[in-house]
């Protein structure tokens, strides 16, 4: 249940002793409001979703799935090999070619609506599901988390038969099978951003959550069962990155779409070279946030905490470099600093909690490796004093300053509640600074200036530039990468394409 202490300021606060105290009180304690883990169901054990059906592993193995706040044991699920995924594809190219492909799109237009109510319906029990097994913040998973991937299949169902005012005069047509793997930092909404385009055009999928989050795409595949999807049209396979490699080289698949590391998207690219599957990478990111002197300061002091700190910083497209103008740089940092100091880190199931538990063990030693390094590299860093539950993987947020652009953690993506700060003066220099990454993911313009987020906007190389705000997202609106942060687009118009052939 929630710890939430007082947390207690560090001695090395701004705050002298004989000054007076601050005006704000922000050790305010709040009393712990947890959700009932009673709301959802978890099987002990899970098996693959081929053909509508639970199918045991070929394989035989099973993987334990654990809760990273508490480390304990949720479920085990089943980890598919080789020839089960070989069952999942020829399950899936059956029903593509016998009836998925054939059925008229307004047909296939109501499962996927079904799709999306009953997710609307379940909402609750997959929050918490989410929460129990990604430990982001269940006010994250419930008020983000399931209502987009809702949203999402709604959005997609309302395309199905509407392709050809979508592409007109062009004439479209299904590419297949579609093999689909997602990364731990959104399992449910980004099944859902693979899922509902690939069935609104046609195709049939084969899913692939990631290993430490596997549940609630299971907690979906019951859901698609329950909607009578015909079998096959989607199955939902559990394993490592042995078995997403199987599903990449398998020879009966014609697209593949992955959300992940750079790292892995490089591989994949070099699986598929020479062969006619069509991919799309949606990859790392390193998104500068540029706050001008005359902006909002407030407002941008609290979309840079929500860019990198809510949801434990685990957003490929989090404001993990923030740029701010020389003239505002020290008051910035102050209010930083001081709105960190507020932020709940904890049981990711009470209300109340700001950050969660980072995903897995491994992905907390990144995190502390990177914090090392910047701290190595001559950065300043500040935590906050918050205290951290005994057990689980948990992060304070940190900040660093006096970082230099050539400096690791202003490069690399951290994928953790860490931001690097470095100041600026004027516009062209800011733009030099924040398009010298090798991502092109996303960023942020602060500014009171209308012409000036137009002028930064088109100077930016990045697949979303927010303007005084951030981590905004609608199914309406298209979302992916320049450079290493991968190519396609998901959402929208756009993210029809990938799943089409246009004729004509
Ligand atoms: P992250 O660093 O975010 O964990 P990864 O790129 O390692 O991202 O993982 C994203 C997804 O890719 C996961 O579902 C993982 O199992 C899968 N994966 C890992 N290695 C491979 C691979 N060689 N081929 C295909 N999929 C892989």
């Amino acid at each position: 249940m929630a710890t939430t202490k007082k947390p207690v300021r560090k001695k090395n606060s701004t705050a002298k002793s004989n000054t007076i105290k601050l005006k704000f009180d922000t050790s305010w304690p709040y009393a712990p409001a947890p959700e009932s883990k009673s709301a959802a169901t978890i099987h002990k054990q899970y098996d693959l979703f081929i053909n509508g059906e639970w199918q045991k592993p070929l394989s035989k193995k099973y993987f334990d799935t654990i809760n990273p706040a508490n480390e304990e044991k949720l479920s085990e699920v089943a980890e598919a090999n080789e020839a089960d995924v070989n069952r999942a594809v020829t399950a899936a190219r059956t029903a593509y070619e016998q009836v998925w492909k054939k059925m008229p799109p307004k047909e296939r237009a109501k499962y996927i609506f079904r799709i999306a109510r009953m997710v609307q319906e379940k909402a609750r029990e997959l929050a918490i599901v989410e929460t129990l097994n990604g430990g982001k913040p269940i006010r994250e998973s419930r008020d983000f988390d399931v209502p987009t991937a809702a949203n999402h299949f709604f959005y997609y169902a309302g395309w199905a038969d509407k392709l050809e005012y979508a592409f007109p005069n062009r004439g479209t047509a299904p590419l297949g099978v579609a093999g689909q793997i997602i990364p731990w930092n959104f399992p449910l909404l980004m099944a859902a951003w693979k899922i509902a385009p690939a069935l609104a055009t046609g195709n049939t999928v084969v899913l692939k959550p990631a290993e430490t989050t596997p549940l609630t795409a299971l907690k979906l595949a019951e859901i698609i069962q329950e909607a009578d999807l015909p079998p096959g049209v989607v199955n939902i396979l559990t394993g490592a990155g042995a078995t997403g490699a199987a599903i990449v080289n398998h020879p009966d698949i014609n697209k593949i779409a992955f959300t992940g590391s750079t790292e892995v998207g490089k591989i994949i690219q070099r699986a598929i070279a020479g062969t006619n599957k069509r991919v799309t990478l949606e990859l790392g990111g390193k998104a500068a946030n540029i706050i001008f002197e005359d902006a909002p300061l407030d407002q941008a002091v609290e979309g840079v905490i929500n860019g990198i700190f809510f949801n434990q910083g685990h957003v490929c497209c989090a404001g993990s470099r923030l740029y701010v103008q020389e003239s505002v740089a020290k008051e910035v940092i102050r209010k930083l600093k001081d709105r960190m100091e507020s932020l709940i880190v904890g049981d990711p199931l009470d209300k109340n909690t700001d950050i969660g538990a980072i995903n897995s063990k491994q992905q907390l030693a990144t995190i502390r490796k990177y914090i090392s390094i910047g701290k190595k590299e001559g950065a300043e860093m500040y935590e906050s004093s918050c205290p951290l539950p005994g057990k689980g993987f948990f992060c304070r947020p940190t900040l660093f300053t006096n970082v230099a652009q050539s400096n690791r953690i202003a490069k690399e993506e951290i994928f953790g509640p860490v931001l690097a700060i470095i100041t600026f003066r004027t516009d062209d220099e800011v733009i030099e600074k924040a398009n010298n990454s090798p991502y092109g993911l996303s960023a942020g313009v602060w500014t009171d200036k209308g012409s000036k987020i137009f002028n930064m906007t088109k100077r930016m190389r990045a697949g979303v530039v927010w303007a005084n705000t951030f981590n905004k997202f609608d199914p309406a609106s298209p979302f992916g990468g320049y450079k290493e942060s991968g190519f396609g687009r998901e959402g929208g118009l756009h993210g029809l394409l990938p799943y089409l052939e246009l004729k004509g």
